[in-house]
């Protein structure tokens, strides 16, 4: 589903800030991206939504060769992600439902087929109840919820999300991690960048990076009793 080969990607006038990573992720796995700041986990996840462009290397998404992607393909390959990019971004002029419609609305959804889609997306991230505050009005772990319905409201194949837990309590932080889970559940490949202990402890593949290089995870987990 998703493949780096080879690839690596230097902002102009610095140190590599990813070198000669290659790595598969398969549809329907789940992933998690590791590594102290800076490592280039941001990195790596903007590339499979073509945000940042390899430097050298391949990544193909869903069999297609992104790093030739011409400007039309990339509404194309982004209604096929999820991303819960860091910077949550919810808009503050109008409520939680319009937020999570949007992406539905920009593809030219009708509004009424947008608004039942949206309002089963706040439900699967246990935010019904919220559709009609303001996004400045609910907690942090809520509006990063938010952001995940939102992400998720086109029916993405994949879902990538930043450090999606950062700055929550333990409390938040388990719901949100809940409800990026129940989508891999119903079978969306997920690729979650994180350094929360927490969740790392019980993950099950982990792709670290340091300083730019991989230094474990690069094949899947193998599966219970193929060992
Ligand atoms: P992480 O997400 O693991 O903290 P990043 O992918 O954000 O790592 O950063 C990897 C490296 O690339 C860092 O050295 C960072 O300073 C550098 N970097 C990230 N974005 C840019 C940019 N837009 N311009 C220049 N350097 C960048
Ligand atoms: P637009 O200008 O239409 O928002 P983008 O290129 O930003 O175009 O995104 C195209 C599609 O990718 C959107 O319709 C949306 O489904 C998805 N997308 C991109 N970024 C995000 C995001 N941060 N959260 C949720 N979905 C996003």
């Amino acid at each position: 589903m998703i493949e780096f080969a080879g690839v690596c990607k230097q902002y102009s006038r610095h140190a590599a800030a990813l070198s000669d990573i290659s790595l598969s992720i398969a549809k329907g796995e789940l992933a998690f991206l590791s590594g102290p700041s800076g490592a280039g986990k941001s990195t790596l996840l903007k590339m499979i939504a073509a945000i940042e462009r390899p430097s050298s290397g391949a990544i193909r998404v869903n069999g297609q060769d992104i790093s030739r992607l011409n400007r039309p393909g990339i509404p194309y390959l982004r209604r096929n992600l999820g991303l819960v990019l860091q910077d949550v971004s919810l808009l503050t002029d109008r409520d939680v439902l319009a937020n999570v419609m949007l992406p539905l609305l920009v593809t030219g959804t009708p509004s009424a087929e947008a608004r039942a889609r949206a309002e089963a997306a706040l439900d699967k991230v246990g935010l019904h109840g919220k559709a009609g505050e303001e996004p400045l009005a609910l907690s942090g772990g809520e509006q990063q919820r938010v952001a995940i319905a939102r992400a998720i409201v086109n029916r993405p194949q994949i879902i990538l999300a930043d450090e999606p837990t950062a700055n929550l309590d333990r409390t938040s932080a388990a719901r949100v991690m809940d409800a990026l889970l129940a989508f891999h559940q119903a079978g969306v490949t997920c690729l979650i960048a994180t350094h929360d202990e927490d969740i790392l402890r019980g993950a099950g593949r982990v792709i670290r990076l340091e300083q730019g290089r991989l230094v474990s995870g690069a094949q899947a987990m193998p599966r219970a009793g193929s060992a």
